[in-house]
């Protein structure tokens, strides 16, 4: 081979497929019994829905999925934004996603520090602020006290870019995009990594059952799996790169998905904020009008549920105002994910050129995933897709990393 690809996620995908196109010879090795890794659709007999158990949405208008994804996706309004007691606030969501766009980023601190500046304090209301605070805290699955307001500014002015304000979902389901990029690419699924030896012009990845000989690897496991160091290196990779994998964190979600018989919300609910309680917010799977609820829990959240299907029942009750009793109820923990070991990437506060670190070669191996993004994408499907385009570009303009 010329490139092993460790990883069968979309970033690892569309680093393969990229070298494939060129006349490289590629294979993927995957963990898993499937290929996506956190793009992941799951069906279930009674639901007339596919399940996200990991991404849901496509978030703006990157060019990159936007070529992938033809006929597969579908928009979601803008509004229909209701928050706990069932009361409509478009106005209120739309005015804070306005206001985290500005959110006062000179100086390097926490989200949280930014968050009680005077700046901040004049331009926003409780509400807002409230809500700003459980954005951050929610959408990008990180600790307020330790997420960097630099990373956060960045990212808002690159989701601007791609208007990342319209979302799409995939009626037939997210893993139609990795099934897409994976089209006629050679992956070996159930092959978990266990070593990765480089050399100075060529790379050897032992399985515990087999090894694969190649010029080059691609490495595309996710931080949280580089953070437990399940997968050795041989030799260790210097200390700038393990600098990068402990500086930089993994973000924890749960998402619940409830089923019922039928629809106990108004017919143009899209997302429900339930401020303050176990599980803070819920969507529906639009465009299908079935009568079920994902529920989303992160960060502090994720991590106090100890019931999580309980809890999530309890929150959309107290936020619907009345009874509800599911018929059935998934969950999807994925800091317990052995694979991925969190849900995907934040940045704590100093830690935000630690992501072109990750992101540089070594030698004969190049880096691709979420987390290796640098330019505001991080967490994202399309950040990750760019990531592996990225790294086989790398290796196509013969621009290798020094030990
Ligand atoms: C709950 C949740 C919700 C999300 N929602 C959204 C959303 O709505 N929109 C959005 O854009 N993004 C969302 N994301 C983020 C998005 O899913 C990720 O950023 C993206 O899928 C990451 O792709 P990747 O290729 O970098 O990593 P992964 O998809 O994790 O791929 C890495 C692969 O490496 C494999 N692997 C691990 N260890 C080994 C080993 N030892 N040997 C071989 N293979 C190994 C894994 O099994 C995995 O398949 C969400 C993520 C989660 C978890």
């Amino acid at each position: 081979m010329d490139v092993v690809v460790i990883g069968a996620g979309v970033a690892g995908l569309a680093a393969a497929r990229a070298l494939k196109r060129a006349g490289h010879r590629v294979l993927v090795l995957e963990a898993r019994d499937r290929i996506g890794g956190r793009v992941h659709t799951v069906r279930r007999e009674g639901w007339q829905v596919p399940i996200e158990a990991g991404a849901e949405f496509m978030h703006g208008r990157s060019p990159a999925l936007m070529r992938l994804t033809r006929g597969l996706r579908r928009d979601l309004p803008r509004t229909g934004i209701y928050v706990e007691g069932l009361e409509r606030r478009d106005d209120l969501w739309h005015s804070v996603m306005e206001k985290i766009g500005k959110i006062p980023s000179l100086r390097e601190r926490s989200v949280r520090d930014a968050f009680s500046t005077l700046r901040w304090r004049m331009r926003t209301t409780r509400e807002e602020r409230q809500l700003a605070a459980a954005f951050v805290e929610g959408f990008n699955a990180a600790a307020l006290d330790r997420a960097s307001v630099k990373a956060i500014a960045q990212q808002a002015a690159a989701s601007e870019e791609i208007e990342g304000d319209r979302m799409a979902r995939f009626p037939r389901g997210y893993s139609a995009v990795p099934r897409r990029l994976a089209r006629g690419l050679q992956v070996e699924l159930e092959t978990e990594v266990k070593l990765v030896r480089w050399f100075s012009r060529h790379v050897s990845v032992e399985t515990g059952r087999k090894t694969y000989q190649a010029d080059r690897a691609i490495v595309t496991l996710p931080l949280g799996v580089l953070q437990q160091g399940t997968v050795r290196f041989d030799p260790s990779l210097p200390r700038w790169k393990v600098q990068a994998i402990s500086s930089l964190a993994m973000g924890p979600v749960t998402k619940i998905a409830l089923l019922f018989d039928e629809p106990h919300w108004p017919s143009d609910l899209v997302f429900l904020h339930a401020r303050g309680m176990a599980v803070p917010t819920f969507w529906r799977p639009l465009p299908s009008r079935a009568p079920m609820m994902m529920g989303w829990a992160a960060s502090r959240d994720a991590l106090a549920l100890k019931r999580p299907a309980a809890e999530a029942v309890r929150s959309l009750q107290q936020a619907l105002g009345k009874r509800v009793r599911p018929r059935d109820t998934v969950v999807f923990d994925w800091q317990r994910d052995r694979f991925s070991l969190g849900a995907y990437s934040w940045v704590p506060v100093g830690a935000l050129k630690q992501q072109r670190a990750l992101a540089r070669s070594v030698g004969t191996l190049s880096f691709a995933g979420e987390a290796t993004d640098y330019e505001g994408a991080c967490g994202t499907v399309h950040g990750a897709i760019e990531t592996g385009e990225r790294a086989a570009s790398e290796i196509l303009q013969g621009r290798g990393g020094r030990p």
